[in-house]
């Protein structure tokens, strides 16, 4: 496995894969990897000869009081994990490399990008968008990885593969969870371990909520409802959203039917976490 950091060293290996016939997979990626990066990185071992994961703490994703400083990093142990996880070549660009002096020019979704993250968290997706076409341009991989944990990155992400003609196959990995069903992310890694215990409630809470949709519940407002309660009832927890939207175009329903993204974030202390599930009512 090779570690590579500039953009026209990347080009020369893939211009090489590809003249030999070889079909090219990418996991973008912010590093600190665990269990849910790695299952990406085996479904594009699976369907392709060559995999690529780029690691990018990318900084135009974060707002200004957002945790881009802090966010953990460890490429000693990130290389060791993507080589035994079968990775080919890992992408590790400095930020000057991705944006150097005088960098402009920036990719926008509109509209779905304006609810839950991107409410909360303005610029984020512009930055999510822009970092992944620019990954996509200097790959040009035939599929890409991205994890349902970030469900709105990815409906977002296909809507600009396909507004854009980008012709990239856009593979979405359902989420991995720690045994007590904690979705697993870097950022776990920034909760004490009394918000640690306490954070479990975002899944229980979630698998509840499916519980009630198999047993009839069809109001949207009721399983909201029992969402917040839940999680209010863990005192470090405060909520920043609980939503159930139409899968396909993220505008919230009163009634659930069809494919239903049932999405929430909250904080334990400065930590904001994020999970969901998806059903098909
Ligand atoms: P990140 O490094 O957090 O930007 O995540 C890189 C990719 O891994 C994204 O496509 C995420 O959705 C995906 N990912 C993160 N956590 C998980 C998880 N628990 N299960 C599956 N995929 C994940």
């Amino acid at each position: 496995m090779r570690v590579i950091e500039r953009i026209n060293d990347l080009k020369a290996i893939i211009r090489s894969q590809k003249l030999s016939g070889k079909t090219i997979g990418l996991v973008p990626t912010m590093g600190y990897l665990h269990e849910g990066h790695l299952s990406l990185v085996k479904a594009s071992k699976d369907d392709n000869d060559f995999t690529i994961m780029s690691i990018f703490v990318n900084p135009t994703q974060f707002g200004p009081q957002e945790d881009f400083e802090k966010y953990p990093r460890d490429m000693q142990r990130d290389t060791k994990l993507a080589e035994s996880a079968g990775v080919d070549v890992i992408f590790a660009p400095s930020v000057f490399e991705m944006y150097p002096d005088g960098y402009k020019t920036y990719v926008d979704v509109e509209k779905i990008t304006e609810v839950l993250c991107g409410k909360s968290r303005p610029g984020h997706f512009k930055g999510v968008t822009t970092v992944v076409c620019k990954l996509f341009n200097i790959v040009q991989p035939d599929k890409a990885y991205f994890g349902q944990k970030d469900a709105q990155q990815v409906i977002v992400i296909n809507k600009m593969v396909r507004d854009l003609n980008m012709g990239i196959e856009i593979v979405t990995c359902p989420i991995l969870r720690e045994q007590d069903g904690l979705a697993m992310s870097s950022r776990n890694t920034y909760l004490s371990s009394g918000e640690r215990n306490s954070s479990v409630i975002l899944s229980k809470s979630l698998f509840e909520a499916d519980q009630m949709i198999k047993d009839g519940e069809r109001k949207a407002e009721n399983i909201i409802n029992h969402i917040t309660s839940r999680i209010s009832s863990e005192e470090s927890a405060q909520i920043d959203y609980v939503q159930i939207l139409d899968f396909n175009n993220l505008e919230s329903i009163d009634n659930l039917i069809g494919k239903v993204l049932i999405a929430l974030a909250v904080k334990f202390g400065r930590t904001r976490l994020i999970d969901n599930i998806v059903v098909e009512v």
